[in-house]
């Protein structure tokens, strides 16, 4: 568990930066930052999953910091577009690119 905290953390890291990237050289980034916000939202949400079960009993008390972490991560994948609706931004721009549409 710890090892796939590691590798969702990485994975993170890496599509967060290759949206960064793309925003420094000037890009939109529309496509590279829907991608990392819906992965980020969505691996932290198993990160913090992952810790509770290991901790047990102590992971959902107030005694560990890691029920408050689980609580404050859920909306993560609410706002700043719910990741269903990046979905669908995602889809459409690829059927569009599929189609010939490069807008
Ligand atoms: C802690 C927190 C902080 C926030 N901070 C801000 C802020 O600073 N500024 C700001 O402007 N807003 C903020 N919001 C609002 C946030 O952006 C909205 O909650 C978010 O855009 C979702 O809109 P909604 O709540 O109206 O849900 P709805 O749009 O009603 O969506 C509800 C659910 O329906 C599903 N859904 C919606 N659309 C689709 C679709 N097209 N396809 C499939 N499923 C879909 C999704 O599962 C979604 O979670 C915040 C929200 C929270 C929880």
């Amino acid at each position: 568990m710890i090892a796939d905290n590691e590798i969702d953390l990485a994975a993170t890291r890496a599509l967060l930066l290759t949206a960064c990237h793309e925003l420094d050289d000037g890009g939109r980034a529309s496509k590279s930052s829907s991608i990392a916000k819906t992965f980020a939202a969505e691996a932290l949400h198993r990160v913090v999953d992952r810790a509770t079960q290991m901790c047990g009993g102590l992971g959902v008390s107030t005694d560990l910091p890691v029920a408050k972490i689980a609580r404050e991560i859920r909306p993560f994948r609410i706002y700043d577009g719910p990741s269903q609706v990046h979905r669908w931004s995602l889809a459409k721009r690829a059927v569009r690119t599929i189609a010939g549409d490069h807008r």
